[in-house]
């Protein structure tokens, strides 16, 4: 039956007594005039369909301002009424949202994944303005589907369900709307699979007394025992989703009859004390399965989902399912993000709330900064749409791993010894094979046998980070000796460079401090980071320089004439008042080794030492070349670019921008791109810096980050054409 405009209201005024019902209704007088004679591909007038998004809202007990926007969402887009006219009856805040919907309305998710990815960016967008925008479209789309069939063409229908199922309802699900999710997911699931779903709704019909009988008795048991304990509790049962059902037959190939949580039991009750207090009655009137307890109010989900879930063994051996938690709780479990904006017009006093949706707002500032929105859905789009499982050691211990995680995943996750030793594992008490995909609720038990290491191939197995930087450490480990020898041999050759024995740097102390400063407890360590290529030779010989400059001042060679400091801040060996610019490519910091270039007509560019440009002018113009050194240290602001090559994983360049947030270090650039095949990301960034050592420490904290393999300053290296330029 389609929704009344009274009974929304009415409905309004029951959870907000400060509803502005006359602000409300003119809303609706305008949709209805405004849309008139329209109507939908069903036939019935077109009002209905915003009264029905306004109703959905209404459901989800949101402040006005929603509701009334539910209500003008496509007033806009497909009448005559102005924005201006938005604004000026219904406030600046109703005309956001009504233009937020319609912008997003315009938006077309096709499979093509482009489109996909950068519809999914304005999404962002649209949200980062204001989330209320994505509450009304979920309404939007979930009328949308529940009126789908009238939709003319069956091809369309298809693809508005795909589109639904892969993006609004993973969308509901991140922000905990689950009211939302499941109704969205069972409409899509009914389009795509009307088969299946018919022969799972008949199946279910068929045992539907004897099950409702079994959750009866079951519920009956619990609501005496509670009250008997005073608990005040509300008990019902639920019955899980088709498209859950589905899911989980499909995924596990199962049948039907051997899905024993279709059916679970709910508790509501008041405070938390009482979901515990719950609990142990539960467990005294059942037997739990071990294993099954999963406790979401200790470790509430990402999505703000709170509650306790048991599984327990019936009288005549038949397991379900429990869920207890709070009203609170409750109204979170259905409303997820929404439940903040109940009636609170907007003000978002809960504190905790803005924790909750800090990953939102982490989104939507990298989304600022990454200018191209591919790469940016390449860092995001598994951070949203990849769910987690979670899984159970056999003494009930749980643990949350990305989905598609295999056994190694676990092993390395309860201990990396754990994880090296790994011979075999089971999976619910059965043997499998290594690379099982993991599902949510099993009991994983790994066997382990002393004196065993991990295999190559298991990186291929590994689906977490964790897992796999666990045993590349395994393996640099086993290259230790060979990595040593290859690390002396780089380091003898950067100290000749610069001037150094370097056996005698490897008997004295300054390379031990250096060697700390890489977090490298021996020289011997050192070399084997250097070999390994974790650390850089002339990195650490022009560390070692730096030291024994300091040491012996006296060495320092004291030029005559010329102390002539440039505006740069260069003193160029035996001439004043130098034409001297900063070479571009390598953008040299106060404080490192420099050389200078005397190109022709243009003054002297300034390289670092080790600038490959450098390197080679050196080579092929050595006449060319000219002593320069940093005069009296200056404050200034130098653009330096940084790159760190790592493995690519959920939230690493938040990590990385965490760095940059917490050193205060401006940020002007960044860029991330992703090699697919082998999952290593190069993060670039375009930071501002004040001197050598800052950036020094930048670079040392960006390589501390996890799964940072690697932290280089850019260099740009000069193609010929430019080489002329300069050259002339
Ligand atoms: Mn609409």
């Amino acid at each position: 039956m389609a929704a009344n405009i009274d009974d929304i209201i009415q409905s309004v005024r029951a959870y907000n007594p400060t509803s502005n019902s006359e602000l409300i209704r003119a809303a609706y007088e305008m949709a209805r005039k405004a849309h008139g004679e329209q109507k939908r591909d069903s036939g019935e007038p077109y009002i209905n369909h915003p009264l029905a998004v306004a109703e959905i809202l209404a459901s989800m007990q949101i402040d006005d301002t929603t509701i009334i926007a539910g209500l003008l969402h496509d007033v806009v887009e497909d009448t005559s009424v102005s924005r201006e006219e938005i604004e000026e009856k219904f406030g600046h805040q109703t005309l956001v949202l009504v233009d937020g919907v319609t912008k997003l309305n315009k938006l077309e998710f096709r499979t093509r994944h482009e489109a996909q990815a950068e519809n999914l960016r304005k999404m962002f967008m649209a949200m980062s303005s204001d989330i209320r925008i994505i509450l009304i479209k979920l309404a939007d789309r979930l009328h949308n589907m529940r009126t789908i069939s009238s939709h003319r063409s069956p091809l369309r229908q298809k693809e508005i369900a795909e589109e639904t199922l892969s993006i609004y309802a993973p969308l509901a699900h991140r922000l905990g709307i689950f009211k939302i999710k499941s109704e969205l997911e069972d409409l899509s699931i009914q389009v795509l699979e009307p088969e299946r779903i018919a022969d799972i709704k008949l199946s279910l019909a068929a045992e539907k007394e004897e099950r409702d009988s079994f959750i009866n008795e079951q519920i009956a048991r619990i609501r005496s025992a509670l009250a008997e304990a005073g608990v005040k509790a509300e008990v019902n049962g639920r019955i899980k989703n088709y498209y859950s059902i589905f899911n989980k037959m499909r995924r596990q190939q199962k049948e039907l009859s051997e899905i024993f949580d279709l059916n679970a039991i709910r508790i509501i009750v008041n405070t938390v004390r009482e979901c515990y207090e719950s609990l142990g009655i539960i467990h005294t009137l059942w037997k739990p399965i071990p294993g099954r307890f999963k406790d979401y109010i200790a470790m509430p989900k990402q999505n703000m989902y709170q509650s306790i879930h048991t599984t327990l063994i019936a009288d005549n051996g038949m397991p379900f399912e429990v869920q207890i938690r709070t009203w609170d709780m409750h109204r979170i479990a259905e409303y997820g993000i929404a439940a903040h904006w109940r009636y609170k017009e907007g003000k978002s006093a809960d504190a905790d709330f803005d924790k909750k949706v800090e990953w939102l707002r982490q989104m939507l500032e990298w989304q600022q900064e990454v200018g191209d929105s591919r790469e940016f859905m390449e860092t995001v789009k598994h951070d949203l749409f990849n769910d987690y499982i979670y899984v159970f050691s056999p003494k009930g211990d749980v643990y949350e791993l990305p989905s598609g995680s295999v056994p190694l995943d676990f092993a390395y996750r309860v201990h990396t010894q754990v994880g090296h030793q790994t011979v075999g594992a089971k999976v619910n008490h059965r043997l499998v094979p290594l690379d099982t995909e993991l599902q949510n609720g099993d009991i994983v038990e790994i066997l382990t046998a002393k004196g065993r290491g991990p295999s190559r191939d298991w990186l291929n197995l590994c689906k977490t980070q964790q897992a796999k930087n666990r045993i590349r450490q395994w393996f640099r480990k086993e290259k230790r000796d060979e990595n040593i020898v290859i690390g002396r041999e780089m380091f003898d050759r950067e100290c000749k460079k610069v001037g150094l024995d370097p056996a005698q740097m490897l008997r004295e102390p300054p390379l031990m401090e250096i060697a700390k400063r890489f977090t490298c407890l021996t020289p011997e360590d050192l070399l084997a980071a250097i070999g390994e290529g974790t650390v850089r030779a002339d990195t650490v010989a022009a560390k070692l320089r730096d030291e024994y400059r300091k040491e012996e001042p006296t060495q320092v060679e004291v030029r005559p004439g010329n102390k002539r400091t440039t505006s740069e801040g260069i003193v160029v060996d035996g001439v004043e008042d130098a034409m001297v610019r900063l070479a571009a490519c390598c953008k040299p910091l106060p404080g490192e080794p420099v050389i200078g270039y005397v190109t022709r007509g243009r003054g002297i560019s300034v390289h670092r030492r080790d600038c490959p440009n450098a390197l080679r002018y050196q080579e092929t113009e050595p006449e060319r070349m000219i002593g320069v050194s940093w005069g009296e240290v200056r404050e200034g602001v130098f653009q330096v670019e940084m790159e760190a090559v790592c493995m690519d994983r959920e939230r690493l360049l938040m990590d990385i921008m965490a760095v940059m947030a917490e050193t205060k270090t401006p940020v002007n650039g960044v860029h991330v791109s992703v090699d697919k095949r082998t999952k290593i990301s190069t993060v670039y960034l375009k930071l501002e810096v004040k001197s050598q050592d800052q950036l020094d420490y930048l670079i040392q904290r960006v390589s501390r980050v996890r799964d940072v393999l690697e932290v280089r300053r850019v260099v740009h290296r000069r193609r010929d054409k430019k080489d002329k330029k300069e050259g002339k």
